[in-house]
């Protein structure tokens, strides 16, 4: 019997389609069963389906604003208001 961070290893390959029919019907007996397991894939599968419409590409544009407006603020104050 696997222990539930084998399969959270798993659930990446399992949402990418990387794994084998077998292993497949493992994880989502899992799931079934395991609640806290669940909560995790479905964040994750969350995560992916937001990838996979491009929207994750807005994230490191905001991290990349963030830290823009962090240098702005800190460091390049005197060089920003010139
Ligand atoms: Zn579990």
């Amino acid at each position: 019997m696997k222990k539930c961070s084998d399969f959270c290893k798993k659930l990446s390959d399992y949402l990418d389609r990387e794994l084998s029919e077998a292993e497949c019907k493992l994880i989502e007996d899992h799931l079934r069963q395991c609640p806290p397991c669940a909560i995790i894939f479905q964040g994750l599968e969350r995560t992916v389906n937001l990838c996979g419409k491009g929207i994750s590409d807005e994230v490191p544009l905001a991290v990349k604003q963030r830290l823009i407006n962090f240098l702005r603020n800190r460091c390049c104050s005197d060089y920003v208001n010139k």
